[in-house]
């Protein structure tokens, strides 16, 4: 895929686990698509995933279920 940085072909999606927040509001989210790119060596999540990240963050009722909603459209995206 085209890198979003340098432009060139050299784009690549890795899967990655982070955590948000502290506490109470911590939540773990897996499976996040992170592009990284050989050319300039830059790591970054587009802006539909950083969309997702917060849509996630904020419907963290229960962790289970936004686990479940997270892996789910993820998976679809990347197809
Ligand atoms: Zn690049």
């Amino acid at each position: 895929m085209n890198c979003q940085i340098c432009g060139k072909k050299t784009a690549s999606i890795k899967k990655v686990t982070k955590s948000f927040g502290r506490g109470h509001s911590l939540v773990v989210i897996e499976d996040i698509p992170v592009v990284s790119c050989s050319s300039c060596h830059e790591s970054y999540i587009t802006a539909d995933t950083a969309r997702e990240i917060d849509r996630i963050r904020k419907n963290r009722v229960t962790a289970g279920k936004a686990k479940r909603v997270l892996v789910a459209s993820f998976k679809e995206s990347a197809a």
